[in-house]
């Protein structure tokens, strides 16, 4: 006997949820790696130069091709530039030049067919069956809107966009805090009791149920690991099929 779901919508986490945490971290970073391109590596450079003009501590800097007459080695520069993003990435930069670097890069990959955004087996059957008993789905990731929507569009699975109803970053706010929850309930018009939110993460578990959202842990291999404590307050899933044979109360 099927279980009625008792929330009329999910809200989805992508990393470490839909899409494993390596595919984030290694295969658009290392996409990003090796598709270096002139003009994005001249905005980084110049920006890299103002910020020692600003006296930012710890700045890597990218060389130029041609330095003192003498011609840098290719893979000094890349060397630099790897470095110079590992370093925006650690202090979570979000200039721009960092951002239009790491957003063209994925949106050139994705669109040359090279890249494909990495979702779990079972999400593609859950969207379906959701889709099927009428629930929306929305997404909210800490990766931008653009890069959400590319990495739906171009997945693995194909293209799944047309499951979704719509799509939150943290210009709603951060995920970690109450009031982003509040924010996305208020703008999807839906009680936070009807929403049901899947993410990896503890602390925006625990967010979005202090405001009262239906909300469960999804773990996934290679996440980071739960506590007793996690385990023991919370819904945990390893697989999203599992959601529909449990009864939420
Ligand atoms: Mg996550």
């Amino acid at each position: 006997m099927p279980i009625t779901p008792t929330y009329k919508c999910v809200l989805l986490d992508i990393e470490g949820t839909t899409t494993p945490i390596s595919f984030v971290h290694d295969r658009l970073f290392s996409y990003v790696k090796n598709n270096l391109l002139q003009e994005q590596i001249q905005l980084l450079r110049e920006q890299a130069m103002k910020d020692v003009n600003n006296n930012l501590s710890d700045v890597i800097l990218v060389p130029e091709v041609q330095q003192q007459g003498k011609k840098t080695n290719e893979e000094e520069i890349k060397k630099a530039i790897i470095q110079n993003i590992q370093w925006q990435m650690k202090i979570n930069r979000k200039i721009g030049a960092f951002k239009s670097f790491q957003g063209f890069m994925w949106e050139s990959g994705y669109e040359s067919g090279e890249l494909k955004g990495e979702i779990f087996d079972d999400v593609l059957d859950a969207l379906k069956k959701w889709k099927e008993s009428g629930i929306k789905i929305y997404i909210y990731s800490s990766g931008s809107i653009s890069a959400q929507k590319s990495l739906f569009k171009n997945s693995d699975k194909g293209d799944l966009t047309e499951y979704i109803d719509g799509y939150f970053d943290t210009s709603i706010g951060s995920k970690i805090e109450k009031s982003s929850y509040v924010n996305i309930a208020k703008e999807i018009q839906l009680e936070p009791r009807d929403i049901l939110f899947l993410s990896d993460n503890v602390k925006e578990i625990i967010s979005a149920k202090s405001v009262c959202y239906q909300a469960a842990i999804i773990e996934r291999k290679n996440n980071m690991p739960l506590s007793d404590d996690d385990r023991k307050n919370n819904i945990i899933f390893t697989d999203f099929l599992q959601i529909f044979s449990y009864l939420f109360l």
